[in-house]
C-alpha cells in the first residue's frame, strides 16, 4: 500500500469509530459515559491506535507512518493526564515488537508529546472551539516537522519533500476534522440539555398559577375558622374542631408549596435505582392542583416494588409532562388513569391514559418534534420532545395510541433495574 492509501484508511477508521462513540455512548448513554469516561476513552483510543498500527507504511530504518498520533493526542486531551500516560504505554508497548531504529525516535517523540499533552489537557476542555482547533493543528504540524528533522539529522535519510507533505497534511487535516466533529456533536448534545431545562422552567411557570390558587383555598378556609373562633360563646368541642381543621388546611398548603419548590429547584444528576411508584406519586402530588383546576379526576393503579435506572428528577419530569398534556387535553374535565406493571421479560410498563381531545394521525406523527404544539401561545411544543429524549436515555420506549375526540394512551416501557 502506498502512503496515501494507508493514511486515508487510518483516517476513515478513526472517523467512523469516533462517530459511533459520540452517538452511541456519549449522547445515548450519557450517564454511563459520565461514570466511566476515562475507561471508555482509553478503550476507544487503544482500538484506534492498534488499528492504525496494523495498517501502516514501513519506511527505511523501520520508520512507521500512520495516524496513531490522532488517538494519542485526542484521547489524552479529552481524557486528561492519566489517560494520556496510559495511551503512551500502549503505543510504546505496541511499537516495541516492530523493532528498527525508528523505535527510539518514536519513543522520544511520543514521550515529549505525552508530557506536553498531559500538561495542556488540564485546561483543554475549557478552551473555545477555535483555540482547540489551533492547538491540535499546532501539535500535528510540530510533530511532522520533528519527526522528519530527526529522520534527516540522525539517520541521514533525507525524506522526500512529497512524502513529508502528504504525511503532514493528512495528519493535520485528519486531526482537525476529528476534533471539529467531536466538538460539534458535543455542542448539539449540550443544546439539547439546555432545552430540557428551559422546558422545565416553562412547566414551573405553568404550575405556578394553579399552585397559588390551590394555596389560597386552605388560607381562606383557615381564615374563616379563625374568624368564628373569635366568638367566645362557641362550645369547647366545636372550638377544637375548628382549630384542627384550620391546622390541617395550613399543613396542606405547606405540602403543596414544599413539593412545588422541590420541583422548581435545580436537581443533581445522579443515576441510580428509581422507584417508579415514588416518582409517580411525587408527580401526582405536584400536578393535583392543576388537575383540580380543570376538574380532571386522576385515578391510579400502581404496582409496588418496581425499580428502573436513571436520574430520578428527569424521570419525574417525564411523567409530569405526559400527565400535564393529558390534563390539558381535557379542559372540560375528564378522567386520567395512570398505572404501572411489571412485564414478563424484565421490563416495567407505565400507562397514562386520558379521555381528552385525542390526536389526528397527522398530529400523532409530529408528536415529539421540537416546537410542535396545538396550544397556540400556551404551549411550548417541547414537552414531548423532552419525554422522548429522557426515556430514550434510560433505554426505554414509548408507544402512543390516540383517537381524535376519544382520548390518548401513552405506554412507557423501561428495563427494570438490575443491581
Ligand atoms: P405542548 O404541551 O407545550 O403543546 P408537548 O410537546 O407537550 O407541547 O405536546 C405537543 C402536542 O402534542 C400538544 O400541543 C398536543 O397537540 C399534542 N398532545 C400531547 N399529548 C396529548 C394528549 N394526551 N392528548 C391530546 N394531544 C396531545
Ligand atoms: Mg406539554
Amino acid at each position: 500500500m502506498d502512503l496515501l492509501t494507508v493514511l486515508v484508511l487510518n483516517l476513515i477508521f478513526i472517523l467512523i469509530t469516533t462517530f459511533a462513540f459520540q452517538f452511541i455512548i456519549v449522547n445515548r448513554h450519557t450517564s454511563m459515559y459520565r461514570k466511566y469516561a476515562k475507561a471508555l476513552i482509553i478503550i476507544l483510543s487503544a482500538m484506534q491506535i492498534l488499528f492504525c498500527m496494523s495498517f501502516t507504511l514501513i519506511g527505511n530504518e523501520n520508520f512507521i507512518f500512520d495516524l496513531r498520533l490522532i488517538p494519542v493526542v485526542l484521547g489524552g486531551l479529552y481524557g486528561g493526564p492519566i489517560v494520556s500516560i496510559i495511551l503512551f504505554i500502549i503505543v510504546a508497548a505496541a511499537r516495541f515488537p516492530l523493532g528498527g531504529n525508528g523505535i527510539w525516535v518514536n519513543f522520544f517523540n511520543m514521550l515529549t508529546i505525552t508530557v506536553f499533552i498531559s500538561y495542556i489537557s488540564i485546561r483543554f476542555r475549557e478552551y473555545p472551539l477555535v483555540k482547540k482547533l489551533y492547538t491540535v493543528v499546532g501539535i500535528a504540524i510540530s510533530y511532522t516537522i520533528l519527526i522528519f528533522l530527526m529522520k534527516t539529522a540522525i539517520f541521514r535519510d533525507p525524506s522526500e519533500l512529497k512524502f513529508v507533505i502528504i504525511y503532514g497534511s493528512t495528519l493535520t487535516a485528519g486531526i482537525f476534522l476529528v476534533t471539529y466533529f467531536i466538538e460539534i456533536t458535543k455542542q448539539n448534545h449540550f443544546l439539547h440539555n439546555a432545552m430540557i431545562n428551559s422546558e422545565k422552567i416553562e412547566v414551573v411557570s405553568h404550575l405556578a398559577a394553579s399552585v397559588s390558587h390551590e394555596v389560597r383555598n386552605p388560607l381562606t378556609v383557615t381564615r374563616g375558622f379563625l374568624q368564628m373562633l373569635k366568638d367566645p360563646s362557641i362550645p369547647e368541642e366545636k372550638r377544637l374542631y375548628y382549630l384542627n381543621t384550620a391546622i390541617d388546611e395550613l399543613d396542606r398548603a405547606e405540602t403543596i408549596i414544599k413539593d412545588y419548590l422541590a420541583f422548581a429547584k435545580p436537581q443533581s444528576e445522579i443515576t441510580s435505582s428509581i422507584s417508579v411508584n415514588d416518582e409517580i406519586e411525587k408527580a401526582l402530588e405536584l400536578i393535583i392542583p392543576y388537575a383540580n383546576h380543570f376538574s380532571v379526576n386522576i385515578k391510579k393503579d400502581l404496582m409496588s416494588g418496581l425499580h428502573v435506572t436513571g436520574e430520578a428528577p428527569k424521570f419525574h419530569q417525564c411523567i409530569l409532562n405526559i400527565i400535564k398534556n393529558g390534563i390539558e387535553a381535557m379542559p372540560e374535565g375528564g378522567d386520567l388513569m395512570i398505572s404501572s406493571r411489571e412485564k414478563e421479560n424484565g421490563f416495567a410498563s407505565i400507562v397514562i391514559k386520558d379521555t381528552g381531545c385525542g390526536m389526528s394521525a397527522r398530529q400523532l406523527a409530529k408528536l415529539g418534534e421540537p416546537y410542535f404544539s396545538t396550544k397556540a401561545e400556551k404551549g411550548t411544543g417541547l414537552g414531548m420532545m423532552v419525554v422522548y429524549k429522557i426515556i430514550h436515555e434510560m433505554g426505554g420506549t414509548i408507544e402512543v395510541k390516540s383517537k381524535l375526540n376519544d382520548g390518548s394512551q401513552f405506554t412507557i416501557t423501561l428495563p427494570l433495574y438490575n443491581p
